[in-house]
């Protein structure tokens, strides 16, 4: 049997591995367009490759991919986060945990895991081929036949296929998958921090609020947790999450919309009106400034108090009644006009790519063309930031390998 792997990133790797493993007689060939392989994970999560996250709940890791999360609930009995520890370690990589839950490689370097892959590809003799793209697939006889750029060799037929390409940012990059007969979800950037130019809050930059909640305005999209204040924006994983399940939606608004932060995470105003009251008698004599509520960083809450013009050298016990309107309503509800994206650096990834209508969710093998394979982000499938992103290729990569009919 010949088993053509089309892409030498993450997902192709495992891909290959696996289908090696699973079929030790076959001969795997494993494509590259490029000179390198595996260029994103040497670059990812700042080089240390934040590999996977420490999250063994099958339904609560599924939740963290906006798209994809319901297929791959089905896909991770097969291969989870535990696989993943396990399948590294045991090739000579341990990973470990940070707080947050994501896992790196305990070298931290993502040559760790680059060589890991790279190893077992050559003791299990897969063919490595560089600079070789391909252009077309089509279907002939028992065999798909695929067509290089290369000059040396226009075709080859091979008995499975399993196309790991990787996100792309156009339609265009997925046309040759679309003309099989495949739906693409059109792709549009996930993964990005908001811009808002100018607005006064940027001079806060560099500070986090660590519990906020954000509403965007007119939608149903809302996020919770720690906010960076950035000098072109608002970023951290609040600003992450939402950018991620809200993908379509802010494209869609051509990422021009109105956010409203909730500062203190608290959505009962009756409750921000008891803790101000508690200050103010505990603290009658305190300052405005001396005395924060919910501990706010204390250059925000100077901010915020100026926003809404009450001095910070007010005295808490002389508060009146109009000023701590403002203030629970600032505190609540702070609205914010943005306009424009950036790409996150650490980690982006592409929302959109071959739908699952035309997969089967088991095996990964195409409905139009048999004996062909998806696996990684070429698939409508991806995650917020903390390493599900490859988790999602390892799991995928992993069971397109087993070729499953
Ligand atoms: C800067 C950055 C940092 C990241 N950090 C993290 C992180 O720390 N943790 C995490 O979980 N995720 C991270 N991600 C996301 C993660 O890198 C991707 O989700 C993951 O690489 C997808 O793997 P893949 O194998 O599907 O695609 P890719 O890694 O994109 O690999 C696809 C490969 O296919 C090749 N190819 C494409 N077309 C053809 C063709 N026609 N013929 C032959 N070869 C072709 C490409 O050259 C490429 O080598 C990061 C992404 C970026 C951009």
């Amino acid at each position: 049997m010949r088993i053509a792997i089309i892409g030498a990133g993450a997902a192709g790797y495992f891909a290959a591995i696996s289908a090696k493993t699973h079929h030790p007689k076959a001969e795997v060939c494993l494509f590259e367009k490029s000179s390198q392989t595996l260029a994103k994970v040497r670059i990812s999560g700042g080089g240390r490759c934040n590999v996977t996250h420490a999250c063994f709940s099958i339904s609560e890791l599924s939740k963290a991919y906006p798209r994809g999360g319901k297929n791959l609930k089905k896909l991770f009995p097969i291969f989870n986060v535990a696989d993943t520890i396990e399948w590294f370690e045991k090739r000579g990589v341990p990973l470990k945990v940070e707080e947050d839950g994501r896992m790196f490689p305990l070298s931290n370097s993502s040559e760790s895991i680059i060589q890991c892959l790279q190893k077992e590809a050559d003791r299990l003799k897969i063919k490595l081929f560089l600079q070789s793209a391909i252009v077309a697939l089509r279907q002939a006889n028992n065999t798909i036949e695929l067509s290089f750029q290369r000059k040396d060799t226009s075709t080859q037929n091979f008995d499975k296929v399993i196309v790991t390409t990787g996100g792309s940012p156009s339609l265009k990059g997925l046309a040759w998958l679309e003309e099989l007969g495949h739906t693409i979800a059109p792709p549009v950037p996930s993964l990005f921090t908001f811009n808002m130019p100018k607005n006064p809050i940027t001079q806060l930059m560099g500070l986090v609020a660590e519990k906020v909640q954000i509403r965007i305005q007119g939608t149903k999209l809302k996020s919770e947790g720690p906010l960076l204040i950035t000098h072109w924006g608002i970023s951290g994983p609040a600003v992450l999450i939402l950018s991620s399940f809200g993908a379509r939606i802010l494209s869609d608004l051509n990422y021009q919309f109105k956010a409203q932060i909730n500062w203190v995470n608290e959505n009962n105003s009756n409750r921000i009106v008891e803790h101000l009251q508690e200050i103010i008698q505990l603290h009658p004599k305190r300052k405005l400034s001396n005395e924060r509520p919910y501990a706010l960083p204390d250059r925000l809450w100077t901010y915020l108090l100026t926003k809404i013009e009450v001095s910070p050298d007010k005295i808490w016990g002389e508060m009146g009644g109009k000023a701590m309107n403002k203030m629970v309503s600032i505190l609540s509800n702070d609205v914010y006009e943005l306009n424009g994206k950036t790409t996150f650096k650490e980690e982006f990834v592409t929302c959109g790519g071959l739908s699952f209508e035309d997969i089967d969710g088991s095996s990964l093998q195409s409905k139009r063309i048999k004996g062909l394979y998806f696996a990684g982000e070429v698939l409508d499938v991806d995650a917020i930031t903390g390493g599900y992103n490859f988790q999602a290729a390892w799991t995928t990569g992993f069971i397109a390998g087993k070729l499953l009919e």
